[in-house]
């Protein structure tokens, strides 16, 4: 079922004014300062206070503070639930029982979010690329909307990035784009030799932009370090370190995004393992990988592009599908170091991602089918298996092209 409405956010880049920008800055300032105050008001309270008593101080804090004047009243309002969710993600880690320190004051330049929530902005749409968002107390700013905006906009989120770009995140409630059937599942098997592997045995490479920006980021990492402390140019070698790393961040949602619209362009179902990065960090040689392909990312975004076209991704419990012979279903163990899956019992002979990904459908549509019968046969078509009429014996290293 797709529902009525899905959330969205859109990040458009904001070119404020000279003006509106140092407005901007000091609304982050003021809005820095009431957070740092709500903070000590909570922490130096007996009983801990509700949200709504701290509020309630608001007024007074302005006639007290007249620069608060200058900070939208729901802006102000969204400072406090903001350090409540704060506190409530503390709560929550410390009963997981992950060691947890105290909630920190924000220093100088530490705010790096304000947020308009239900009022206080509007979007200027001419119909062409470059409309303006108007914002209360500080003005209309030109934007860059790569996308047409339909829906109701419930909150925006001005954001500057540590390099000195602004940008607006649109909060939306809009109409979920239903796609037509396409009659094909996949399964992906996520892995460190590739980025992904498809059940059809194609590979996704890594996104090596981390390395290829490395070097790079390394270069600019060794320029701060002869920079003298407090100097103005160690202000701006900072501010270059950073747009190294944004770029990074840049391309690397960029790759996800195109990936993962591919995928649910494609395919009626996909079949994912349920991950757990901590729990891969720890176990695997090759953890900045990890980090660096940022699963997690990747699966949230299927999630919810899959939620508004009426896909269905299915999260498989991980357990064998390394191991297991996609053919025969004999449990045949590897190291890690082992590429190749080779079955004793059925002689089956192929990469060991690819089989693993297979596993992987296969698991999901067993799952599927018996939750929900209802898929229509195309989609519960059995999986051809890749080896049979093909070629047997493939050794490591040679790709093998596979049915589909
Ligand atoms: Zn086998």
């Amino acid at each position: 079922m797709v529902p009525l409405t899905v959330n969205r956010n859109y990040r458009f880049r904001l070119y404020p004014s000279k003006s509106q920008e140092i407005r901007m800055l000091e609304v982050l300032e003021e809005c820095r300062k009431l957070y740092n105050y709500f903070l000590e008001e909570w922490k130096k309270s007996e009983k801990v206070p509700h949200k709504y008593d701290l509020q309630a101080q608001i007024p007074s804090l302005v006639k007290k503070y007249p620069a608060l004047e200058d900070v939208h009243s729901k802006t102000r309002q969204y400072i406090l639930w903001q350090l409540y969710s704060n506190l409530k993600g503390l709560r929550g880690l410390k009963e997981k029982g992950r060691k947890v320190g105290r909630l920190r004051f924000k220093k100088y330049g530490r705010m790096k979010t304000f947020t308009y929530n239900q009022s206080g902005f509007k979007l200027i749409d001419k119909g062409n690329r470059y409309q303006r968002i108007q914002l209360s107390k500080i003005g209309e700013i030109p934007v860059r909307a790569h996308r047409k905006v339909e829906g109701k906009i419930k909150q925006i989120f001005v954001k500057r990035t540590p390099s000195g770009k602004w940008f607006a995140i649109l909060s939306m409630e809009t109409k979920p784009e239903k796609l037509g059937t396409t009659g094909r599942v996949i399964g992906l098997d996520l892995n460190i030799e590739n980025y992904l592997t498809y059940s059809n045995g194609e590979k996704v490479e890594h996104p090596h932009e981390m390395l290829k920006l490395e070097e790079r980021l390394r270069i600019e990492h060794r320029k701060l370090s002869r920079k003298k402390k407090g100097s103005k140019n160690r202000v701006k070698q900072s501010s270059r370190l950073a747009r190294v790393y944004e770029r990074i961040i840049d391309r690397r949602r960029d790759f996800l995004h195109k990936l993962s619209t591919y995928c649910i362009e494609n395919y009626d179902l996909i079949a994912v393992e349920k991950l757990s990065v901590k729990e891969m960090m720890e176990t695997s040689y090759n953890a900045k990988n990890t980090v660096d392909s940022s699963w997690s990312t990747f699966i949230q975004m299927l999630s919810y592009k899959a939620e508004g076209a009426g896909r269905t991704l299915v999260k498989v419990d991980p357990k064998n599908t390394t191991q297991n012979c996609s053919r025969c279903g004999n449990r045949v163990y590897k190291q890690i170091w082992i590429r190749m899956h080779k079955c004793p019992s059925c002689g089956l002979v192929m990469d060991r991602d690819h089989n693993s990904a297979i596993n992987i459908l296969n698991k999901a549509l067993l799952e599927v089918g018996s939750v929900r019968p209802k898929l229509t046969p195309v989609e519960m078509r059995p999986l051809l298996h890749p080896m049979d009429g093909a070629c047997l014996v493939k050794e490591a290293g040679i790709p093998m092209r596979s049915v589909g």
